[in-house]
């Protein structure tokens, strides 16, 4: 027997490193602040507007929150491995990932609106108004 050499209070094994109460310390409990993926929500009337835009290497449309601000592109999902492929998606600007994340697969009264349905849109429209729900 020993002294556990951190906490210096309790007896363990000579093969053992630590007590069992430093040892629950040394684990890094994961917390929720840990967690990248912010808290967003949606169900907020987007507009897009029509004119070539590139964000990020995405090309598409610019795409403005309720409050008008221009929150960042609305493009076609890309990805052909996921059921979202040819539909529309939100990539936002890095000041509003805490209020709407990076990406947003987006649907519209539960459907996902066609990429080529918003450019044919477009073509005679000036904008494109469009009520997102919360869930992708
Ligand atoms: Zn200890």
């Amino acid at each position: 027997m020993k002294k556990c050499p951190i906490c210096e209070l309790n007896w363990i094994d000579d093969n053992e490193e630590m007590c069992s109460l430093c040892q629950q310390k040394a684990v890094p409990t994961p917390t929720q602040g840990h967690n990248p993926k912010p808290n967003v929500h949606f169900n907020e009337i987007f507009t897009f507007k029509s004119g070539d835009y590139v964000y990020d290497g995405k090309r598409g449309f610019k795409a403005y929150n309720s409050k008008g601000e221009h929150v960042g592109i609305v493009f076609m999902t890309d990805d052909k491995r996921v059921k979202a492929y040819g539909y529309c998606e939100l990539h936002f600007f890095p000041n509003y990932y805490n209020s709407y994340g990076v990406w947003h697969r987006i649907k519209s009264h539960g459907s996902r609106i066609a990429w080529v349905t918003l450019c044919n849109y477009l073509k005679t429209h000036e904008e494109y108004p469009c009520y997102i729900d919360d869930q992708t």
